[in-house]
């Protein structure tokens, strides 16, 4: 499932995208070429405009009502029964694909103690962020282990 999000749900998109669903930002103001993006790309369109989501025309979307970001995430989680089988692999800053890159090569512009507690590195060729497990993906994981639980 890929969703299309309005400027306003920029953290959610990030916390979407950690968890493996490409997830683009449309940052045009016009709801017409936000909502031919959904349809020409089969997104959802998540959005808190009510505007928007009224919007006659045929596609997927999902109002989102809460102002947190966790809670936005849960939500949407919760409506699409989400699995996130495909953690770590979509870059959180620009929704390109992550590659895996072996630590000697990035070694010199890690932090010491990430270079010490890591061995698992990826890497966003689009915007050159590098990534790793972390306490940030084990607490991520927790969290969408918890948000499944609540399935029917
Ligand atoms: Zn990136």
């Amino acid at each position: 499932m890929k969703f299309i999000l309005t400027s306003e749900l920029n953290k959610l998109a990030k916390k979407l995208r950690f968890l493996g669903f490409n997830s683009t930002v449309c940052r045009s103001l016009s709801s017409h070429i936000t909502v031919r993006l959904a349809i020409t790309e089969e997104r959802v369109l998540l959005t808190r405009s009510v505007k928007l989501f009224k919007d006659k025309r045929q596609f997927k979307r999902f109002l989102v009502v809460d102002s947190d970001p966790i809670k936005q995430l849960e939500a949407v989680f919760k409506e699409y029964k989400l699995c996130s089988e495909n953690i770590f692999t979509i870059c959180p800053e620009c929704n390109h694909n992550l590659h895996p890159i072996t630590v000697d090569k990035i070694a010199i512009e890690l932090p010491p103690k990430v270079l010490a507690n890591y061995s698992e590195f990826k890497v966003c060729r689009n915007c050159g962020h590098y990534y790793w497990k972390g306490t940030h993906y084990d607490r991520t994981i927790e969290h969408a282990q918890q948000m499944m639980e609540l399935y029917d």
